[in-house]
């Protein structure tokens, strides 16, 4: 990684195999193996009590797995105290030392790990430049905005060249735009610092403006891990496809080699050869319908949403099939009980 100075290196390969936790009866970690590369930037991305703490703390040694193994850059730390293992991270309520300056806070691993008076006082500085807080060592915590006040746990974690951060929601408590702001700052940083990165969130958007790739975790097992575009696009899942973005997921059976045939009796043309008799999912993404496609669909407008660049309907179809569909706002606002008809191609759809 290149660090401050300039040096690359390549530390930081984590690699997580067969994690087992339970609690009583819930499997917080149900088998999870995963392997990130050095400085590539991992989201595991999932819903309330999917696993995706648990799975952090096992990582950073707050936690001890019933089974599997941690390691880092080929060294196995499953056993190794936490302080020990040479982590940065950041939580969502991760106070800073309330009574500690800014720049007391950012000095306070380094004194912990014995660091010179000078060498300290260089590091805080050019780590607060980095997050841009140059000229802010002297105030408290309680003299910061939140965004400031969570770049000021950023430092704290990079500020010792950690060989991982953990970010555990960083952002969960802040507004919508600075959220966005921050997401990007810390795309930046991670990447300039080449700081390989597990980031936890249940924010999809937030997933695909960060990642590298995304793990998709859903009670406590990891359902796809993939990049931003095959995990929007290729789900491997219903759990995938509905957790990331929206969709219309139908089931149905190959009767033909690319036609899917719905329970309603529907025929899809689909690009799919396979097993006739083959059981499959199918996805089709709201924003991929147009006015005309290969698979035409006649329709009721049940509701429509103006949402300023896009409207969103909801269409009733005469079979029974009951489809979201994103248009462009162009027009006149179609209203409920208008009949209209909307399209799709094989290629737009996709098969699971
Ligand atoms: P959230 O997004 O809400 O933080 P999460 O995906 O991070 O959720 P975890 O906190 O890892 O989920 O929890 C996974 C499951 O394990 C949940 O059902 C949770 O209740 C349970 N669990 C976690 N820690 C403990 C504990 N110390 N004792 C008992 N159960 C726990």
């Amino acid at each position: 990684m290149p660090t401050r100075s300039g040096q690359l290196s390549v530390a930081g390969h984590l690699s997580v195999t067969g994690l087992c936790r339970r609690f009583g009866e819930v499997v917080a970690l149900d088998e999870v193996s995963l392997d990130i590369a050095p400085g590539e930037l991992l989201t595991i991305l999932g819903p309330s009590g999917s696993g995706k703490t648990t799975l952090l703390k096992v990582v950073a040694g707050f936690e001890k797995p019933d089974a599997g193994r941690v390691s880092v850059d080929g060294q196995d730390i499953t056993a190794m105290p936490p302080a020990r293992r040479d982590i940065g991270m950041v939580f969502q309520n991760y106070a800073l030392f309330p009574h500690l300056t800014v720049a007391g806070n950012v000095a306070f691993p380094l004194e912990m790990r014995n660091v010179g008076r000078a060498e300290v006082a260089r590091r805080v500085g050019e780590t607060l430049a980095l997050v841009e807080l140059a000229g802010y060592g002297e105030r408290l915590p309680r003299q910061l905005s939140g965004g400031q006040q969570q770049r000021v746990a950023l430092a704290r974690a990079i500020v010792f060249n950690p060989r991982l951060l953990l970010l555990d929601e960083p952002f969960g408590a802040l507004d919508r735009k600075l959220r966005e702001t921050m997401q990007l700052e810390v795309r930046r940083l991670q990447k300039r610092l080449g700081l390989t990165t597990i980031f936890i969130t249940h924010d999809q958007e937030e997933a695909l403006v960060l990642s590298d790739r995304i793990a998709v975790m859903n009670r406590g097992a990891i359902q796809q891990v993939a990049g931003t575009m095959e995990i929007y696009e290729r789900p491997a899942n219903d759990f995938v496809a509905d957790f990331v973005g929206e969709s219309n997921i139908f089931h149905g059976t190959l009767t033909e080699p690319g036609i899917v045939t719905l329970s309603s009796g529907r025929r899809l043309l689909v690009n799919r050869d396979g097993k006739v008799g083959d059981r499959l999912g199918v996805l089709m993404r709201p924003e991929r319908f147009a006015d005309k496609g290969a698979n035409g669909f006649a329709a009721e407008v049940v509701e429509a949403v103006y949402l300023g660049a896009s409207l969103k309907l909801r269409l009733a179809c005469e079979d029974g099939l009951e489809l979201v569909v994103r248009q462009p706002a162009r027009g006149k606002l179609p209203v409920a009980g208008q009949r209209l008809e909307v399209g799709i191609d094989a290629d737009a759809i996709h098969v699971f």
